[in-house]
């Protein structure tokens, strides 16, 4: 399973926590240090000048005084350190009454040496295990000896351990507090316009710039998806169309073979009558063979790819030859002449399919014809010169074809009612039949044109018709030539 995604809100109130945070704690440690050193250093020059007018004072006092003086004037929180011109400490307030001697020699104290050398000094020593700083002035006196003070206060370290900590956990507490209520606040109001967004209608949403991309993506894929389930319920339509089309074709011959069949069987036909009843149960089961033969050839363009057969070298002519052939009875029977004018061509596809192709046009053209008609049947190519580039035929059938392609035309003219210009298109569809009492009583299935649509695209062609110059229907198919 997929991990959870992790929540936004969640995220950005973290952000916003540590970030405060962060802030608070490296603004507070920049205010104390600044804070501390200019305390420090004032804190030096008080002393400095305090370190002066001990000076002046000690001066003002004989020698002999100025212990008594020191012992009586200075204590606190200043140490006091008097220094001989040798360095050896003459007294100390840190060490009252302590043996002197002890005490080593401060005659190489920087601050020391530089008010021997007649200046005055001033220095800072930290303690790092005290976890204190303190601070030096020493100043010469006239006799040639030092006064010192010193004054230990925490270190920088150990003022924020001890002075800071308090009020900064307090402000990171109260800022903790604070940022949860601010970032609930702030999460809500990003979040808002991201809830507000309309998926049905993706582009009509205001929410970011930055979900304009997103959206865009969606709104697209809907489209998409639209589209498909248009197609899908087309395609299932025209399929259940098709299905209630040919079962209600296939019930009418089969009524009238069950309803003379059923009379036979009681004995109610008279025995003059059993011929034509068994002439009309024939005529009838054989319109149900043809109409399941096209339907199954139809089925059979549905599917999709050439199946082996379907890509050999096809001998155009007699294959259009042939079908003109077993058509010559029933031209015969209704009086119509059939001329062909063919030229040699090669397709490559199904020579059965091409057949029947040309057989169904040829039929058309006889039977919606007038007693006494022609037929004319032509199979032309540029090759043999029956076609030019700039031939109309090559424009009637082919918009997509590439031109740099070969094409090879069947032709199928004749001299019948024709059709009219609104049902050119609506003749090569299923069950579309301009006079459906005169297509039945000729034993048309409704599907001759539709088969003759599919192979024509099954080959790469395809199929229109306009009227011949008498006024007949002339049916043109385009086929690119086999190379
Ligand atoms: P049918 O089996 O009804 O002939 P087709 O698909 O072959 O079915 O033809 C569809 C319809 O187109 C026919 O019913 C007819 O009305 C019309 N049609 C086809 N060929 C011709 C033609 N040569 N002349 C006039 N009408 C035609």
């Amino acid at each position: 399973m997929r991990d959870r995604a992790p929540s936004l809100s969640a995220r950005m109130f973290r952000s916003i926590l540590a970030f405060t945070l962060a802030g608070i704690v490296v603004f507070s440690l920049a205010l104390a240090a600044i804070f501390y050193l200019s305390f420090e250093h004032k804190a030096a020059s008080d002393l400095m000048a305090q370190t002066h007018r001990a000076a002046q004072y000690l001066d003002s006092e004989s020698p002999e005084q100025r212990l008594a003086v020191l012992e009586e004037q200075f204590d606190g929180n200043v140490r006091y350190t008097l220094i001989n011109a040798n360095g050896t400490v003459v007294y100390d307030s840190a060490a009252p009454g302590a043996d002197l001697s002890q005490l080593e020699n401060h005659g190489d104290r920087p601050e020391v040496q530089e008010a021997l050398a007649g200046g005055e000094g001033a220095t800072s020593r930290h303690s790092a295990t005290l976890g204190t700083d303190t601070l030096y002035a020493a100043a010469p006196l006239a006799d040639g000896s030092v006064i010192r003070l010193s004054e230990t206060r925490d270190s920088l370290v150990a003022f924020f351990a001890n002075d800071m900590m308090p009020p900064v956990t307090i402000a990171l507490l109260a800022a903790a507090a604070l940022v949860l209520a601010l970032s609930r606040l702030l999460t809500r109001n990003l979040m808002r316009p991201l809830d507000r967004i309309d998926v049905s209608a993706p582009l009509e949403n205001t929410a970011y710039t930055e979900m304009e991309p997103l959206l865009a993506r969606i709104d697209s894929q809907q489209r998409t998806l639209r589209a498909q389930n248009q197609e899908l319920a087309l395609a299932e339509s025209l399929r259940r169309d098709f299905s209630a089309n040919v079962s209600h074709e296939l019930k009418t011959p089969l009524q009238v073979i069950s309803g003379y069949a059923e009379l036979m069987a009681h004995g109610l036909v008279a025995t003059d009558d059993v011929r034509k009843f068994g002439s009309v149960i024939h005529q009838e089961s054989q319109t149900m063979r043809a109409l399941i033969d096209d339907v199954l050839a139809l089925s059979r363009l549905d599917e999709k790819g050439l199946s082996a057969d379907e890509t050999a070298l096809v001998d155009l002519t007699a294959t259009v030859a042939h079908a003109a052939e077993r058509l010559e009875k029933p031209a015969r029977d209704k009086g119509v002449s059939i001329a062909l004018a063919l030229q040699p061509a090669q397709v490559s596809g199904s020579e059965t399919l091409l057949e029947q192709m040309a057989y169904n046009l040829i039929e058309n053209a006889i039977r919606y014809n007038y007693p006494g008609g022609r037929v004319t049947v032509e199979v032309l190519t540029e090759d043999a010169g029956g076609l030019s580039r700039e031939d109309d035929t090559r424009q009637l059938a082919t918009e997509s074809a590439n031109p740099l392609q070969k094409l090879a035309i069947l032709r199928v003219s004749d001299t019948g009612p024709g059709i009219p210009p609104e049902a050119r298109e609506k003749v090569f569809e299923r069950f579309y039949r301009l006079d459906k009492s005169r297509s039945k009583e000729t034993g048309g299935t409704g599907l001759g044109l539709a088969i003759v649509k599919h192979t024509a695209l099954r080959h790469g062609g395809s199929v229109a018709v306009d009227s011949a110059p008498g006024g007949g229907a002339r049916f043109t198919v385009i086929l690119p030539q086999a190379r």
